[in-house]
């Protein structure tokens, strides 16, 4: 992708505004809605934004919806009064050459790949705000793996499922406490179509269960070159209830769960045939769709008369598994009655006994106590697997080496590739900026490449600064925005409204934290000790002010509790300007939050955090890391690169374990973070801090990208999977 206005000027003809009818530009305008290519670039972005920043806000940045307002003439009146005609022509352009061009990373390095396509499977996908069908790290994962597969031109789709009502909107009341909402998406204003079937029909699959068949539409999303297939259980021939079955994430109780999981794997692979596609690897991103594989097992005992043993191992040899969590409760784990009731139809066409069935999702295949685990079927079904850090590596081969008795720890067959972050989605478009200007052209080409970060060290240290501060600056106008409306919203007096108006200070070391409330995240550490606190943030020379952001589960009662305890600290004059709580942490709170804070803070009880991501995110953006030395931090820290809480370790009691932290959390604080910030030479820049960005970007940038992710997956699984040559998993 190339940016910058310097490729405009130099663009050879734009079109005289004449000789394009409006109708023409209306057409394209709806091409480039309906790629979501649109949402990595941001010279796109900008232009549905000129069309009507207002509206463009209030409708969550969703350009079908925005378009939807419009008629051809009215665009064209509004593309000529804001000078639109070039631009518009020029982003169509380039995505018609991005969706033609064939000389990709993968044409050199996955040729064998070629013809038949890697299906990723994932029960959420986070691609943009507008489009809520994601709830959190999980989500946003899979949304930067598809971006980077399709930049590096792997042939794959994508399969998940299309959430009407996706996950809940979240506001506090007037105690704090969360409140969830559920709003109907407008399907019409999704970027999706109807899948067709290769006689071009709309497709419909059918799932049988013990107590009745299950039907789910297929829809289809274009990402960039990837193409995202989506099971919709709203459809006739469902009961009313199942019509609802893929309105929520991670809703309902557990036999919705495993309905939905039914849908994913087994309607996922059923959805591909419909469609007229052999996968030659299916990735699974979390136990979720692990039913899948088995239904790929029955199409080859059916097609290739192979036995169910003969069938199991092939399709393991094409099957690879990443596990993300060391939480043992995010495991899912079915009983035996819900297991037979939706897998039933299934194990009679396989053949197989209830006992098989069950012993693939158990460690102790035997052992009738024991529930059907989706992790332990998606390790069983497949020949490779991975975590998804190297210190989660570790942990999951401690976890699961019980499945592998015979085996030593070392030998567990679950490597790791850590996770990364798609560089466009996440990259403020003025660091971007910074960055074409300082770097050599077209990096952003090889931006998973190490030599194109280094010259970071040749910018100025005072516009890398500048540059900061100005993200800086944006988000503290987006918090003003958000904690005014909120409360405008609960009814509060005039005054509150506008002291919220002013809230924050850009002249003060602001510290992010914006994440799920899971607890073992642990988001009220640094309220431990309150007078402490005082003393950092109302510091008279060097004081601190935190935003805070992140949803609870509906269920997670302490969770919720967490997010009162930070919210309510508004009531305390001590900490009333100093902490504040965004609500409805997205994709877009989060963008804002990681491109202008100067310090991303994670203290997760180690090592229960498998990697992370959202800092990976601030790193991009010159933001550094204060963080607890798990997930993706462990092995990314190196001492001059950002900060870390603690050194790595943790107590068998985890009392213990959060007292010692939350003092290192304190201490670091006080001793490392807060001096260097206000550190000033003549000029008033915080020299060794910028020399502490400058390292963070040059080291972690490109090592934590989805690139060199995607690159990983495609070396060290999709192409051995297929059946190239390539190296194994470098498991340590
Ligand atoms: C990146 C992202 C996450 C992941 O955050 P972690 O700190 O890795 O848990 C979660 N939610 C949203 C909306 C994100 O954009």
């Amino acid at each position: 992708m190339t940016t910058t206005d310097s490729v405009l000027i130099s663009d050879p003809g734009p079109l005289l505004v004449g000789e394009m009818s409006a109708q023409s530009l209306y057409d394209k305008c709806w091409t480039l809605a309906r790629n979501l290519y649109w949402t990595w670039h941001p010279e796109i972005i900008s232009l549905f934004r000129d069309l009507d920043p207002i509206r463009w806000r209030q409708l969550d940045h969703n350009p079908i919806a925005l378009l939807r307002e419009f008629t051809p003439e009215r665009l064209a009146s509004r593309a000529a009064e804001m000078v639109l005609y070039s631009r518009i022509n020029y982003a169509h352009r380039r995505l018609k050459e991005y969706m033609a061009n064939k000389q990709t990373w993968a044409s050199w390095n996955a040729g064998v790949l070629g013809s038949k396509p890697i299906a990723y499977f994932s029960a959420e996908f986070g691609m943009h705000e507008s489009i809520p069908i994601y709830s959190g790290g999980l989500g946003v994962l899979s949304g930067d793996h598809i971006k980077s597969a399709s930049g590096l031109g792997i042939n794959l789709l994508a399969v998940g499922l299309f959430y009407d009502q996706g996950y809940f909107k979240q506001q506090l009341d007037d105690k704090g406490f969360q409140r969830e909402e559920y709003l109907d998406t407008k399907v019409e204003n999704v970027p999706m179509e109807p899948a067709l079937s290769p006689d071009g029909k709309p497709i419909t699959i059918k799932v049988d269960t013990r107590t009745g068949a299950l039907f789910a539409k297929l829809w289809v999303m274009q990402v960039g070159r990837v193409k995202l297939y989506l099971l919709d259980c709203d459809v006739e021939g469902n009961s009313a209830e199942d019509r609802k079955l893929t309105s929520r994430l991670y809703g309902g109780d557990e036999r919705t769960r495993i309905r939905q999981e039914l849908v994913l794997g087994v309607g996922g692979v059923k959805a591909l045939r419909a469609l007229g596609v052999t996968p030659g690897v299916y990735h699974l991103n979390e136990g979720h769709s692990a039913f899948g594989p088995l239904e790929v097992v029955r199409e080859r005992m059916h097609d290739d008369g192979m036995k169910f043993d003969d069938a199991l191992r092939e399709v393991a040899r094409q099957t690879v598994f990443t596990t993300h969590t060391p939480v043992p409760a995010g495991h899912d784990r079915f009983g035996g009655g819900l297991v037979e009731e939706h897998l039933g139809p299934l194990r009679d066409q396989l053949g197989i006994s209830y006992e098989q069935l069950m012993g693939l999702g158990r460690v102790e295949p035997q052992n009738e106590a024991e529930p059907f685990c989706m992790t332990v079927v998606g390790l069983k079904m497949s020949r490779r697997a991975n975590a998804v850090s190297q210190l989660h590596g570790h942990i999951s081969r401690r976890m699961w080496a019980s499945l592998w008795p015979w085996r030593v720890e070392e030998e567990i067959p679950i490597g790791h590739i850590t996770n990364g972050v798609h560089i466009p989605t996440w990259l403020a478009q003025q660091m971007l900026q910074l960055y074409d200007r300082h770097f050599p052209a077209g990096w952003i080409f090889r931006m998973g490449e190490p030599e194109v970060w280094q010259n970071i060290h040749n910018v100025d240290p005072g516009e890398l600064w500048e540059t900061h501060n100005a993200l800086k600056n944006l988000l503290l106008a987006f918090v003003r925005r958000r904690v005014s409306r909120q409360c405008r919203r609960r009814g509060e007096s005039d005054e509150t409204v506008e002291s919220a108006r002013n809230v924050l200070d850009p002249n003060i070391l602001t510290i992010g934290f914006g994440r799920r409330f899971a607890t073992y995240k642990r988001a009220t550490m640094i309220l431990g000790d309150l007078d402490r606190l005082d003393e950092i943030v109302n510091n008279k020379e060097r004081p601190v002010q935190f935003v805070f952001a992140g949803k609870a589960h509906p269920k997670d009662e302490p969770g919720k509790k967490f997010i009162q305890t930070i919210a309510n600290l508004r009531h305390d004059p001590r900490f009333a300007h100093r902490v504040v709580y965004v609500e409805d942490y997205d994709m877009n709170v989060c963008r804002h939050m990681i491109q202008g804070v100067d310090v991303w803070l994670n203290n997760p009880r180690r090592p229960l955090e498998a990697s992370g991501t959202s800092g990976q995110k601030t790193v991009l953006n010159g933001g550094l890391n204060l963080s607890i030395l798990d997930g993706w931090w462990a092995e990314a820290y190196d001492g001059a690169n950002g900060f870390a809480i603690g050194h790595g370790t943790s107590h068998v009691d985890d009392a213990i374990t959060d007292r010692r932290d939350a003092e290192f959390l304190y201490r670091v604080l006080e001793d490392e973070v807060v001096p260097m910030y206000y550190d000033r030479d003549v000029d008033g820049l915080p020299r060794h801090w910028i020399k502490r960005m400058m390292n963070s970007i040059s080291s972690l940038a490109w090592r934590f990208s989805a690139h060199r992710m995607v690159m990983d997956y495609t070396r060290h699984c999709y192409v051995p999977a297929a059946g190239g040559l390539s190296s194994d998993m470098a498991i340590h």
